[in-house]
């Protein structure tokens, strides 16, 4: 199976000036190039021609090529394997919208304002590791086909993943260009080949609550719980609800008929990013977890999210962590594909109400679960990941959530580890 991933880079603070301009007059001309194409298009219906498939893509860019591409390399000092990526990006932007179409989906044509900056790899860019003060050097054929040399800052993780592509470990796609904040990054598309693993030594159970972003339980393979973590991130949950207060009250204030503003979206922006970082944090600790102890993971299939009742400050609680729980699923999914160690995802059901060691009803009180039959109290969300890890040994995982199996009656069968 193939994995990927993509490493994100950033321009150090520390560019030349002059540099950093060539950088940005690159990306505007990118830009121009990209609205000239795509005006082209729109004034010649070439779009419609597309979606009623009167014209192959292959064709559209054939088209484009005869009529701009001479024109675009008068006018601007570009080199012309970027000119036909720039071509391409506009014809994959509009065939997707396309695609759309004629499958009868509702879509809407791409945003005019800014479309990819790809830059091939290693015809555009080219990657130089050398000296300690930066941990790359990108250097970058821009306007006039001169070739500038970045300065590349970049964390830990995402050097190491680099290094190892640039030494043949992953295939390296096309770079990404990307303008965020008036500053500029470096995507990196990477892909490799991943067997999932057979055999396991244990399997964790996750429970993606409210208290806590995650309860992390690992069961080893002799039936015994061996470590559990609690991860919690509780001011940036804080910071969060404020943020997510401050919106509903500058709704409240919005005049009638409007639904959002700049400065209620700049809010949004803020929270998505938030969420974003705690759920790759919960996710790549999860997955460590499961690397260090080869161990499957266990999740909550989320598809069926809780009914949101209460009051709003209490609603909104509830939102902003199934928000996050949904990306931390997904994250994982794809730290553990890469990792090639197998995520099992369980029915919820009555995973908060049954004793992981028992499998009797028991009586949860906010964050105390109690079992009438075996007289113990546990922390509800430890309880719950238990739970989620105990199902996912079981052969049918559905079949088997009315009939529940506690620890003690628990024998684990080799091959349900596999
Ligand atoms: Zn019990």
């Amino acid at each position: 199976m193939q994995v990927a991933k993509s490493i994100m880079v950033k321009v150090s603070k520390k560019v030349n000036r002059d540099k950093f301009l060539s950088l940005r007059n690159f990306f505007n001309t990118y830009q121009t190039i990209a609205r000239l194409y795509y005006s082209y298009i729109l004034e010649n219906s070439l779009e419609e021609k597309l979606c009623s498939g009167e014209i192959t893509s292959k064709d559209l860019k054939n088209l484009l090529h005869q009529k701009l591409y001479r024109q675009i390399k008068e006018s601007f000092d570009i080199g012309s394997q970027t000119v036909q990526e720039i071509r391409d990006v506009v014809v994959e932007a509009i065939n997707s919208y396309a695609q759309l179409i004629r499958k009868g989906k509702k879509a809407s044509l791409p945003k005019v304002e800014e479309f990819t900056v790809r830059v091939n790899y290693p015809r555009v860019v080219s990657v130089f590791e050398q000296g300690k003060k930066f941990d790359f050097f990108f250097k970058v054929k821009v306007n006039g086909d001169k070739r500038i040399t970045i300065p590349i800052e970049c964390g830990k993780m995402q050097k190491q993943l680099l290094k190892d592509a640039l030494n043949g470990e992953y295939k390296i796609g096309a770079f990404q260009l990307i303008r965020r904040d008036d500053w500029f990054y470096f995507s990196i598309p990477i892909k490799k080949e991943v067997e999932i693993k057979q055999t396991y030594d244990g399997i964790i159970g996750v429970d993606l609550g409210l208290r806590y972003n995650a309860i992390i339980t690992l069961l080893y393979k002799n039936g015994k719980i061996t470590k559990v973590e609690f991860l919690k991130y509780r001011k940036l949950m804080h910071k969060i609800r404020m943020l997510w207060h401050r919106i509903d009250e500058l709704k409240s204030m919005l005049p009638e008929g409007q639904r959002t503003s700049k400065r209620i979206q700049k809010l949004w922006k803020r929270i998505r990013r938030m969420n974003d970082w705690i759920a790759h944090n919960v996710s790549k600790r999860i997955v460590e977890i499961a690397k260090e102890n080869n161990s499957i993971i266990a999740m909550e299939n989320l598809k069926r999210l809780y009914p949101v009742k209460g009051k709003n400050l209490r609603k909104n609680n509830r939102r902003i962590s199934n928000w996050i729980r949904g990306k931390v699923v997904k994250y994982t999914i794809y730290k553990a594909k890469w990792e090639g160690i197998r995520v099992k995802l369980v029915s919820p059901k009555n995973t908060s109400k049954t004793c992981h060691l028992c499998g009797s009803q028991g009586l949860r009180i906010n964050a105390t679960f109690f079992c009438e039959h075996c007289k113990h109290t546990y922390n509800a969300d430890f309880n719950a990941s238990a739970n989620i890890g105990i199902r996912a040994t079981l052969p049918n995982v559905k079949g088997c959530v009315n009939h529940p199996l506690g620890l003690m009656a628990y024998k684990a069968p080799c091959n349900s580890w596999e």
